[in-house]
């Protein structure tokens, strides 16, 4: 390039250059630097004229002199003595202003620099700080690689790290194992502009422990913004709340099963599993009043075995008991579902037949009969049994249908035994 084009090119360049010469005492130390040479982009950067500028002193143009002067004389001694490039950032006095000066050796004593204005990146820097320190939560500012820029000392109360810890690291690294895919997911919706308001994850303690943090994320230019607050408490309570109301719902449902089973024990004969007495005092008036609403008929078998006495006698108790079982498996075989079997103690079993008349009855128990005496019972072998049948009068009551019904079985006894005797309605 020609040298003309050279000082059209240092003039006219939007980019503000300056070049000095370093003014030196007696001893040979710099006292000061001369301005030789600048361009426009350099007087209005400075907003300062030419003419107030060319062969003047540096103190003379800033007699208050600068901020950071004492690092900037340092930078600029550097340059002259090692006759090397170097870049300082400077802020410009009583003004929120910041320059980055990168200056080079020139010829001898004299330098050039090129200022670029940096008030933007170091606003932002401020703002960081201000977001960083005004709050109790945890702060970050991350890049979009997830590696940490600045966090605030809520990070050392709270996890344990000095900040010099934990800044420059990759945040996963601090994830839980198992919450990275879901953390991974959350870092794409940030770049995708998305604000992130409730996300929870397990982040390492210094002391080896998770701690279950809630965040609230945003990208803000290059930078993810978040703040974060322990809810590790909040969480475990919240777990243990849970387990609890688990176990409460298990206690329940064992509860109720165990409801059930006493329910069953409660109406039904140890014995036989037949049901019981007490089933039939629950039971019996019910089916009793919705025969006589409707007109229907309802009718009762008593079962009694015949010489039953003697099977306990001859092969003990036991045995007796084993018959007595057999007997209720027999009967639950031959009965409806809407029929019922109540051993009402002894060797007597009640069975209740709704919709079943008199005669109906008498079939059925002729054929309980007949099985009966055809069952070869374990070890007392061949038993026979009495039966006595009744059906129930209009509004007759349950004790009177009883006698009759163990009138026809007191009958059945009396005539021969191994037989069916039904009462009959007289009135
Ligand atoms: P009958 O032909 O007149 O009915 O004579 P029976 O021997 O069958 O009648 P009885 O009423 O004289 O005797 C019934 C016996 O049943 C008396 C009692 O010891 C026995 N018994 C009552 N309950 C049980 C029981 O739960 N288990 C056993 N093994 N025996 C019982
Ligand atoms: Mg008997
Ligand atoms: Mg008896």
């Amino acid at each position: 390039m020609q040298v003309d084009l050279y000082e059209q090119f240092f003039i006219n360049s939007s980019t503000a250059y300056s070049c000095h010469k370093v003014i030196f005492n007696g001893e040979g130390s710099p006292i000061d630097y001369e301005f030789i040479a600048f361009n426009k982009a350099y007087e209005e950067l400075m907003e300062l004229k030419g003419e107030n500028l060319l062969h003047k002193r540096f103190y003379e143009v800033f007699p208050n002199s600068w901020d950071d002067q004492e690092k900037w004389e340092r930078f600029i001694n550097d340059i002259i003595r090692n006759q090397k490039p170097s870049q300082i950032d400077i802020k410009k006095p009583n003004v929120p202003k910041w320059l980055r000066i990168i200056s080079f050796p020139l010829k001898n004593d004299t330098y050039g620099c090129i200022y670029f204005d940096v008030t933007k990146e170091y606003m932002q820097d401020n703002e960081i700080e201000g977001f960083l320190k005004v709050n109790i939560d945890l702060l970050s500012v991350m890049d979009t690689d997830g590696y940490y820029i600045r966090v605030n000392q809520a990070y050392e109360r709270i996890l344990g790290y000095k900040a010099e810890e934990i800044e420059g690291k990759s945040f996963k690294l601090f994830v839980h194992e198992e919450d990275i895919p879901k953390t991974n997911h959350i870092i794409e919706q940030l770049k995708d502009q998305k604000v992130i308001s409730s996300f929870v994850n397990r982040i390492l303690h210094k002391d080896g422990t998770y701690r279950y943090l809630e965040w609230r994320s945003q990208m803000n230019g290059k930078y993810i913004y978040s703040s974060a607050r322990d809810i590790t408490v909040h969480r475990n309570l919240e777990q243990e709340l849970c387990e609890k109301n688990r176990n409460l719902a298990r206690l329940t449902e064992e509860l109720k099963e165990k409801n059930k089973i006493l329910k069953t024990l409660a109406i039904t004969d140890d014995l036989t599993g037949v049901y019981n007495r007490h089933f039939l005092n629950d039971k019996i008036k019910m089916k009793m009043d919705q025969a006589d609403l409707e007109h229907r008929p309802i009718s009762m078998i008593i079962v009694d075995l015949d010489y039953f006495k003697k099977v306990n006698d001859t092969y003990g108790h036991p045995v007796g008991d084993e018959v007595l079982k057999s007997t209720g498996n027999l009967l639950k075989q031959m009965i409806r579902y809407s029929d019922m079997i109540v051993r009402l103690g002894g060797e007597e079993f009640v069975i209740i037949l709704p919709n079943t008349t008199v005669d109906g009855a008498y079939n059925i128990a002729e054929r309980i009969r007949r099985k009966i005496e055809q069952y070869d019972y374990p070890v007392a072998g061949r038993l026979t049994a009495s039966l006595g049948v009744a059906q129930k009068k209009q509004s007759e009551s349950f004790e009177s249908w009883y006698e009759r019904t163990d009138s026809a079985l007191y009958e059945a006894k009396e005539s021969k035994r191994n037989c069916v005797a039904k009462a009959f309605i007289t009135s």
